[in-house]
């Protein structure tokens, strides 16, 4: 077989250009394992909120040879443990053979996604029709939320303590919810508004029943009728809804996507993709060197506040509870470890072009996406990853045949957005920003490629077993 001489550009541009891969060249036993990986994935993706995801999560900790996290005991290399906040975020961890005060490995992702959560008194009627009212958690565009079918999900604690568990809407027998939008036929000043004020955050409130409850004596029956359906099946009254956290979130499946079906769809992947990714990771890193700590917090797409969300202390008081027991500071653990912020980045959408530099963003099927800084405008609210930090990384996915990419979220002046890099790495840990590009981010129905989710697992392995620090 003859081989085609390459020109001396060719050669040139092969040493000098930065190579754009795309994950297609690896070929169909790539493709296999991909697919195979996202199989469960998309299982896990039926796990609509981070109290599902713990839920979940625990078991297959479980059986993958993980135990509760006990304070003071001195866990010998390969032991692997885990620890349960609040039963909203949860901290992983497997001992490597070197001693703490070498530092830890993090991988960070969260478990919270955009959704609608019920106002604290939620429900109403209106013209003989009853509603839950919502507050809607996280940015979402509000026009893409009426006319989707809806699941509620979460729960209530009643006056005695006791908890109960709400998913109604997922089962195929089970009834749907929905926002109504106005027909076209009279949305002429409706369509005339911005985006912004289409539908308003009053407007989305979820229509969950018509028949009215038999007496004349009562004003609101529907809601009476519907209160009476709710208390029989969960003995749950009006107030009891003060003291609970409810959502209703999009009640489609997981499904794949494209006639090749190369992409998944599904409610959710901000930041499923990544956290599904970080737990598989974590699960198979096997006697690392060096201690890996894998954290799937809450409350990122509100700012990551409160004890569960990464601007708490809860990650660093775990840290500092394992290496006590050795005699380490924690301060001393920290200047030495790393950590991989895995979350979504955007993926170029040719349909809108126009927000995106061309030559600075994801794209589908060219694996993980280092973000070296996200934030807005200046570089306000982020963590710029240092040169030796994104060096490393990019080391260690080079060496490990690893296809990735690197992106900014999108045009300059055209918006930003912020992850959890910033809360871990004021501690003093370097930090960047890994993960999967997804279309339609933020949306009911987001976009990925099956490619990027395995190869960001792949990545993050990687990086949990590479036996040297940078
Ligand atoms: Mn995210
Ligand atoms: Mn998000």
């Amino acid at each position: 077989m003859s081989e085609k001489v390459k020109s001396e550009g060719k050669k040139l541009e092969e040493k000098l250009f930065l190579k754009h891969e795309n994950a297609s060249e690896k070929g169909k036993k790539f493709f296999d394992e991909a697919q195979g990986f996202c199989e469960g994935y998309k299982a896990f993706l039926n796990n609509k909120t981070e109290r599902e995801v713990i839920d979940y999560v625990i078991p297959l900790l479980k059986d993958s040879g993980y135990v509760e996290f006990e304070l003071g005991r001195k866990y010998s290399p390969g032991e692997k443990i885990f620890y349960n906040n609040r039963g909203k975020s949860i901290i992983m961890a497997t001992i490597g053979k070197k001693c703490i005060c070498e530092g830890v490995r993090i991988g960070a992702s969260h478990i919270d996604s955009p959704r609608l959560d019920f106002k604290p008194v939620p429900m109403f009627e209106d013209t003989e029709i009853a509603y839950f009212k919502t507050h809607y958690y996280g940015g979402i565009k509000k026009y893409q939320w009426p006319s989707v079918p809806l699941s509620l999900h979460g729960i209530v604690t009643l006056k005695d303590g006791e908890n109960v568990k709400i998913v109604i809407g997922e089962n195929d027998s089970d009834p749907v919810f929905c926002v109504t939008d106005l027909l076209p036929h009279l949305a002429r000043e409706q369509m005339k508004k911005p985006a912004a004020e289409v539908i308003t955050g009053e407007q989305l409130n979820i229509v969950i029943g018509s028949w009215q409850f038999k007496d004349d004596d009562v004003s609101q029956k529907v809601k009476l009728n519907i209160a009476n359906i709710i208390f029989e099946k969960y003995g749950i009254t009006e107030s009891d809804f003060l003291s609970a956290e409810l959502c209703a979130v999009p009640a489609f499946k997981p499904r794949d996507v494209g006639f090749d079906r190369s992409m998944i769809g599904s409610y959710g992947q901000d930041d499923s993709a990544c956290a599904y990714a970080n737990i598989m990771a974590e699960v198979d890193a096997k006697n690392p060197e060096y201690t890996t700590i894998t954290i799937l917090a809450d409350k990122e797409e509100t700012g990551s506040d409160g004890p569960t969300g990464l601007n708490s202390m809860f990650l660093m008081d775990f840290i500092e509870d394992l290496a006590s027991a050795y005699n380490v500071e924690l301060r001393h653990v920290l200047k030495n470890s790393m950590c991989l912020s895995c979350d979504v980045n955007s993926a170029y959408d040719p349909s809108f072009g126009e927000n995106y530099d061309r030559t600075n963003c994801s794209y589908l099927n060219h694996g993980p996406s280092i973000s070296k800084y996200g934030g807005a405008g200046g570089k306000y609210s982020t963590n710029d990853a240092s040169a030796e930090m994104v060096g490393f990384v990019r080391r260690i996915m080079d060496e490990s045949g690893i296809i990735w990419q690197t992106g900014e979220l999108g045009k300059i002046d055209n918006g930003g957005g912020g992850t959890v890099a910033m809360y871990v790495s004021s501690h003093n840990v370097d930090t960047v920003d890994l993960g999967v590009p997804v279309l339609s981010m933020h949306s009911p129905y987001e976009i990925t490629a099956k490619a990027d989710v395995y190869m960001l697992y792949l990545a993050i392995k990687a990086f949990y077993l590479y036996p040297e620090n940078r």
